[in-house]
């Protein structure tokens, strides 16, 4: 994994190293590098994140193409139709490509708030599914009639009896009297018991927030019935979890689901002709062999979901349903790379040229020198040994008060050394000893962005996202890495894994600027993504190919700037500005001259956004926390 940061696992071909380059398996194949400084060219400076519409593109193609086959080789009957949840992603830069890319299917946007659905209603082409699902009042209802009655192919999903309740009585609202009644078509998400695996399985289950159980099925539809609405209730929705982890718990789910279909046809329910299997598709985000994240693939998620649909409705002699899903997490994961560039390594700090030794220094010490100078490939292990139990003494010493600062610094510095030079000579030998020593000498990769805003999913529930260097590449990378970010907050930290280590290339970053790069971030991350210490959405690119197969950088978007991420929280920025112009004209520290340079610094300090710019300003990491 070292040398290739895993790529073959997660980088499903989208992405090729080349020499030191890791280049857009796409078109003229641009590396990373090149855009990333034809970026900065423009004088951006904080993290970027790069949006490739044609991987998009590539994941609704597999989808509906994959579900095609089979469907083909079933001879299945139903048709295939997709939604894109916006919950996942509802960037404006992400969802207008979602939409262009998508035009030669079915494709369709599902919505679960207010906010959402008039995204949907603003943007889903007319004839192209939209569904709402979530709970919803009265309001939210009325703009599915609005929508309904504007000619869009929507689907309200019943989530609770009182919502079925609601729709009556909007129903009558628009359409008594009306000359051109137009009703919403009606779905109903059911609860089921199968229960998803993995962090986010809590949407399926008897437990789940969502959904009506059998008693309140039948009951909603007598209702529907009851009052003249039942040839508006057209599917039937659930959705068990996102990042399926296994595919074991969908065939239980398809199999409850479908036979509530099959009853709910010999019921009598003769509009009801879709089932809506949700999301919940995985991502493989592993990059470690035997970390893999799913256990199936996408092609066996397909030919699940057909077989058993057409083996139920057969067994049962009712139509095969249309089949919806919601894939979100697999539609939007890997369009987005977040790139950060490195702003400092912590630990270069142990560097031979920072021992202080002195003319007489302590005979522990001098022992310590000696086995650094003297450590070959035959003794290493013994040198090694006996350097860590002198640095135990040492330290025990310093403890007592025996020996000094001086004394305890040239000790880390030199156990430092000979570990590092130890496991350079051990390298061919792959003991645990030595991937622990490995954590000790640890690099700390400090990088201008914010895991609370870019990565919350790592934050908040450790999901891994596919991290490397964008340059370097022909090069072994020899540092064990940790990575921490600007924020002030001893969370903001990918800590370095024994079991899943990352190693990096030790580049001297006042020399030559060395980016990390973050991948698969385009699902949940964006929206999820906090402004813990106002630190804002990064700067965005979003990267074309034209006819000719060059890339071409469009709607670059900047970040926030310090005012309007203030003015967001309804601070009074004139106000604020205001003030700081006034304690600059009215300080007595400055003559007239300076005041006005001072106050052209200030306005353009204000105008830029909360990322570092230079590594100058930065806290030692003791001061981190
Ligand atoms: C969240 C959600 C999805 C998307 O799930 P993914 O795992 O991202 O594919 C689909 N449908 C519903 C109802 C959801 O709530």
């Amino acid at each position: 994994m070292r040398r290739d940061f895993g790529i073959s696992i997660w980088g499903d071909g989208n992405f090729v190293i080349e020499g030191d380059d890791v280049r857009i398996n796409h078109a003229n194949r641009p590396s990373l590098l090149e855009i990333t400084q034809e970026i900065r060219a423009r004088e951006y400076r904080g993290p970027i994140l790069l949006r490739f519409p044609h991987l998009i593109q590539k994941q609704i193609d597999t989808l509906f193409d994959t579900f095609a086959a089979a469907r083909d080789a079933l001879g299945y009957r139903g048709n295939f139709y997709a939604l894109f949840p916006l919950k996942v992603n509802q960037f404006p830069n992400f969802v207008d490509q979602l939409l262009s890319v998508s035009q030669s299917h079915a494709y369709g946007l599902e919505a679960g708030s207010k906010a959402e659905l008039i995204i949907a209603m603003a943007k889903t082409p007319i004839g192209a599914p939209i569904t709402v699902n979530g709970f919803k009042d009265k309001e939210m209802i009325s703009l599915i009639y609005i929508a309904a009655k504007s000619g869009h192919n929507i689907t309200v999903t019943i989530e609770g009896l009182a919502e079925l309740e609601t729709i009556i009585e909007v129903d009558r609202v628009f359409n008594e009297g009306s000359e051109n009644p137009a009703t919403p078509h009606i779905g109903m998400r059911v609860r089921l018991h199968s229960i998803g695996i993995g962090a986010w399985a809590k949407s399926g289950g008897y437990g789940s927030k969502f959904g009506l159980t059998s008693t309140e099925l039948l009951e909603a539809y007598d209702t529907l019935v009851h009052h003249g609405l039942a040839d508006h209730f057209s599917m039937i929705h659930f959705h068990i979890g996102s990042q399926l982890s296994e595919i074991n718990p969908l065939k239980k789910a398809l199999r409850e689901a479908g036979n509530i279909y099959a009853s709910l046809k010999q019921r009598g329910a003769t509009s009801l002709k879709a089932i809506n299997i949700g999301g919940g598709l995985a991502v493989e985000y592993a990059q470690h062999p035997f970390s893999h994240e799913r256990n199936y693939s996408l092609k066996e998620f397909a030919n699940d979901v057909v077989f058993l649909m057409q083996e139920i409705a057969r067994s049962k002699g009712v139509e095969e349903p249309d089949i919806y899903t919601e894939s979100g997490r697999f539609i939007a994961a890997s369009h987005a790379v977040l790139i950060a560039p490195v702003l400092e390594l912590f630990s270069q700090e142990y560097h031979e040229s920072g021992l202080r030794l002195k003319a007489k220094n302590p005979p522990l010490i001098e022992e310590l020198h000696a086995l650094y100078q003297s450590i070959r490939r035959n003794n290493a292990k013994e040198y090694l040994h006996d350097a860590l139990d002198h640095m135990e003494s040492l330290l025990t010493l310093f403890d007592l008060g025996y020996i000094d600062l001086e004394d305890r610094s040239n000790t880390e510095i030199l156990v430092n050394l000979i570990i590092k030079k130890a496991i350079l000579l051990l390298k061919n030998e792959d003991t645990d000893e030595l991937k622990r020593l490995e954590s000790r000498i640890q690099e700390r990769y400090l990088v201008n962005f914010s895991i609370f805003q870019s990565l919350p999913d790592l934050w908040g529930l450790g999901q891994h996202f596919p991290v490397m260097p964008i340059s370097h590449l022909s090069e072994k990378p020899t540092s064990p890495a940790s990575i921490w970010d600007i924020t002030c907050d001893s969370d903001g930290e990918i800590a370095y894994r024994v079991d899943h280590p990352l190693y990096l290339h030790d580049v001297d970053v006042a020399q030559e600027e060395y980016f990390l790069a973050f991948f698969l971030t385009g699902a949940y991350q964006e929206v999820l993504g906090m402004q813990h210490n106002l630190f804002t959405h990064p700067t965005e690119a979003v990267v074309t190919f034209d006819a000719e197969g060059r890339h071409r950088l469009e709607d670059v978007r900047d970040a926030q700037n310090l005012m309007d991420v203030l003015d967001d929280l309804k601070y009074d920025t004139e106000a604020i500005k205001k003030g700081l112009t006034q304690q600059i004209t009215g300080s007595v520290l400055m003559q007239k001259q300076e005041k006005e340079k001072t106050l052209e610094k200030l306005t353009l300090y204000l105008s830029e956004n909360s990322y570092l710019k230079t590594i100058q300003a930065i806290v030692s990491p003791k001061e981190k926390g």
